[in-house]
């Protein structure tokens, strides 16, 4: 388990405008929370990052953004009109709800005996248009709309097998019991791939992105040494999979699924050929012969890496005698890449010349942050606990107080808290 704990991380995240609780002011609203300033700029960094390693850095893979409403046929095709769904137990006595497979014999809240095990369905229902009965649902995952694409992208682009689909997009659980920040949400992102392959074949793509959800999470910034690979068992395992890894994390409430990869056979293309009488076999040229390919199925939840990731890189140490909080974020992550501060807020001349750097390291690197609010150290403080890989300060030097530093400036290191001084023409550079 982490030693960070939970507490410590969701205060910053919404002191430091990251996440907050969904509805707030209403008083929130159960497993939905919504990403201030900071936390989108986290959180697109990570899916740009997801993108372009997937999708754009390959020419075995294409993107796709398909509707969250779907035809209600592809959740019947799919089987998630029948069994997405866990067990659910009601306490006799006080009616609060669990899920049977978190709780044990009594109610956690009083004491209560539980009634019979019953299956809740985890899709959220809608209505279509005005017509009654017409139902349909959020999805519960994107992968639906990536198997509905795939006659659609063979048609366009032929590829050759192997060759993958990828999507991010939102979807929506009606988890019986949201619960540890973002962790189980009822609303969330995902961050897909099927990645089809002839069957003889499946293995090796396996491996191909058992190694490659590591890569992402290095790239990323997620503690190695924290993720375990759980290799899941025959009885555990989906009917039609034949190899299934969680990835678990050490989150600060315990080891727990971070993404999951699983070999789904054919039965996802086999199924939504049934449901729509479409014929989704794929004419293979190289191999002259036509087959309804397999899927290996990478998939990654936007929350859970924003969570292990936090957990991560949330240190506390001691600088200049003094106790620190910071987020030790990669430049590739980081909501901000740099600081720029006038070192006082007072002289004219030390704020344009300051306003000057920012605006030509915000024209080429966006995510720069102006700050003169307070002294210096409040400053660095503050971009400490946001994770911001450097501070530059203009001052008095930098406008040629000594002839011999004129159009330098200091920058100062995250981690170490050192400062060095550096020319204004080799800023873009350093902070890129
Ligand atoms: P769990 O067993 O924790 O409910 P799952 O096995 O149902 O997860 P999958 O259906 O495999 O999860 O979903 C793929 C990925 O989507 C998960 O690995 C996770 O990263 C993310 N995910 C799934 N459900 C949630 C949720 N309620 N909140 C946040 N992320 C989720």
């Amino acid at each position: 388990m982490s030693d960070v704990s939970m507490e410590k991380i969701i205060s910053l995240a919404k002191r430091r405008g990251f996440i907050y609780q969904g509805s707030e002011i209403y008083g929130g609203l159960a497993g939905t929370w919504d990403f201030g300033p900071l936390g989108i700029e986290l959180k697109n960094n990570i899916k740009q990052l997801w993108w372009r390693m997937f999708v754009q850095g390959r020419d075995d893979m294409y993107g796709v953004d398909a509707a969250i409403l779907m035809n209600p046929e592809v959740w019947k095709a799919s089987g998630h009109v029948e069994g997405f769904s866990d067990p659910l137990v009601e306490c006799k006595k006080c009616k609060r709800r669990f899920r049977a497979d978190h709780v044990g014999e009594k109610c956690p809240e009083c004491g209560g005996e539980f009634g019979e095990v019953r299956q809740f369905n985890m899709m959220f229902q809608t209505q279509i248009g005005a017509t009654e009965g017409s139902v349909s649902y959020l999805r519960p995952e994107t992968a639906g709309g990536i198997f509905v694409n795939f006659k659609n992208v063979v048609d366009s682009f032929h590829p050759k097998l192997p060759f993958g689909i990828g999507q991010i997009g939102k979807a929506f659980r009606n988890e019986i019991a949201p619960r540890d920040f973002i962790f189980r949400v009822r609303e969330l992102e995902q961050m897909e791939i099927e990645y089809f392959v002839r069957p003889e074949n499946w293995e090796e793509s396996f491996e191909m992105w058992r190694q490659n959800v590591h890569a992402f999470n290095e790239a990323v910034g997620i503690n190695r040494d924290a993720v375990y690979e759980l290799e899941v068992a025959d009885g555990d395992r989906a009917h039609y999979s034949k190899r299934t890894i969680d990835f678990e994390f050490d989150f600060p409430f315990g080891r727990k699924e971070l993404y999951g990869l699983a070999y789904r056979t054919d039965f996802d293309l086999k199924a939504h050929q049934t449901g729509s009488s479409q014929n989704l076999e794929f004419q293979d040229d190289v191999a002259n012969d036509k087959l309804v390919p397999h899927v290996i199925e990478p998939s990654f939840g936007v929350e859970r890496t924003i969570l292990a990731l936090l957990t991560s890189v949330y240190t506390e140490d001691e600088l200049g005698g003094e106790p620190r909080v910071y987020l030790k974020f990669n430049k590739a992550v980081a909501p901000v890449k740099a600081a720029v501060f006038p070192l006082l807020k007072n002289k004219p001349e030390l704020v344009a010349k300051a306003r000057a750097v920012y605006d030509m390291l915000k024209k080429d690197i966006p995510q720069i942050m102006w700050d003169d609010n307070g002294n210096i150290g409040k400053r660095y403080r503050r971009q400490d606990e946001i994770g911001t890989p450097y501070c530059v300060t203009i001052d008095f030097d930098t406008l040629g107080e000594n002839p011999d530093l004129l159009d330098t400036v200091t920058i100062r290191d995250r981690d170490t808290g050192e400062q060095e001084r550096i020319s204004i023409a080799d800023l873009k550079a350093r902070v890129a």
